[in-house]
C-alpha cells in the first residue's frame, strides 16, 4: 500500500504513529516535500521544495537491532537501482547511508526502528529515503552547499514520482527475495569509501584511516595509522572522504 501527500512535516515520524498504530508491512508513503525532515543523531535533512523525493517505508522483519542497518543498506542498493533504472548516472554509495553522484550527496537515509521487549527483535523499522532529484531554485542552502547534489538539471513531469516508485519496488524486491550474500556483494560493489583514505568521526573526536573492507555484518573494516584495526558499526560513526 503506497500513499502519496503533497506536504509533511516528516514522512519517519508519520509511518512510525501508522506503525505504533498496528499498521502492517511494506505501506509507503511519499512526499513531495517535508518541512521538518531529519538525518541522524538529530540533525536535518533539508527538503527541497518540490525538488525532491522523500519517502518511508514501514516494514517488521524478524531481526535484533543489531542487524538493523542491514535495512539501511538495502535502501542505499534501492535507490541506486532505481536512480539508474530512470537517469543515465551511476551513483555510488558512501557507507553506510549515504548515496553520491561523484562527490556529492543526493540522498539521505534514515532507519528508525523499534524492539519489542519480550522477543528483543524489532517489532518494526521504519526507512526514510530523501533524494535530491533537481537542484532548487536560487541553489541548496547554505549549510549543504559544499556536499550536496542533485541527480538531473532537466525537470521532466512525472520524474519524481517515477522515482519513488522505483524506489519502492526495489526496495521490496530486496527486501522480500534476494539472498543476503547476493545482496552483501552488490552493496560492496556499489560501495566508494574501499581503498579509501577517510576521516572517521565518533564522539571522542576524529581519526584518520584507511577503508579495508565491509564484512558480511556491514561493519566497516579500517586501519588506523597507528596500525590498529577496527570494525565500525554504523550509528556510532560519521564519514568524510
Ligand atoms: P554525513 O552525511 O555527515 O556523513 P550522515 O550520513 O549521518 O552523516 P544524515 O544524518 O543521513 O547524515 O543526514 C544529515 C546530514 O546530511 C546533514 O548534517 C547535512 O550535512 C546533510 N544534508 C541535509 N540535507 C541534505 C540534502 N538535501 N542533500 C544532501 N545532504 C543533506
Amino acid at each position: 500500500e503506497t500513499q502519496v501527500v503533497f506536504s509533511t512535516g516528516s514522512t519517519n515520524n508519520d509511518v512510525k504513529s501508522l506503525a505504533e498504530q498496528g499498521k502492517e508491512e511494506l505501506f509507503a508513503l511519499v512526499a513531495s516535500k517535508q518541512e521538518s525532515g531529519k538525518g541522524r543523531r538529530g540533525r536535518s535533512f533539508f527538503s527541497l521544495g518540490d525538488r525532491g523525493v522523500y519517502l518511508s517505508i514501514l516494514i517488521r522483519p524478524s531481526m535484533p537491532i543489531a542487524q538493523a542497518s542491514a535495512i539501511t543498506a538495502v535502501a542505499a542498493v534501492a535507490t541506486c537501482r532505481a536512480v539508474e533504472s530512470l537517469f543515465d548516472v551511476k551513483p555510488s554509495i558512501k557507507w553506510v547511508n549515504d548515496v553520491y553522484l561523484g562527490k556529492r550527496k543526493i540522498c539521505g537515509i534514515l532507519t528508525e526502528a523499534a524492539t519489542d521487549l519480550e522477543t528483543g527483535m524489532l517489532s518494526y523499522a521504519v526507512v526514510g529515503i530523501g533524494v535530491n532529484v533537481y537542484e532548487p531554485e536560487g541553489g541548496f542552502p547554505e549549510e549543504i552547499r559544499e556536499r550536496a547534489g542533485a541527480i538531473s538539471t532537466e525537470i521532466k513531469q512525472g520524474t519524481r514520482a517515477a522515482l519513488a516508485g522505483a524506489i519502492i519496488k526495489e526496495f521490496v524486491e530486496l527486501y522480500d527475495k534476494d539472498s543476503f550474500g547476493a545482496f552483501c556483494d552488490e552493496y560492496r560493489a556499489r560501495s566508494f569509501v574501499v581503498g579509501k583514505t577517510i576521516t572517521v568521526i565518533d564522539g571522542k573526536g576524529e581519526q584518520e584511516a584507511l577503508a579495508l573492507g565491509i564484512d558480511d555484518d556491514l561493519s566497516l573494516h579500517v586501519q588506523f595509522e597507528d596500525g590498529s584495526e577496527a570494525h565500525l558499526h554504523s550509528g556510532e560513526v560519521s564519514l568524510r572522504v
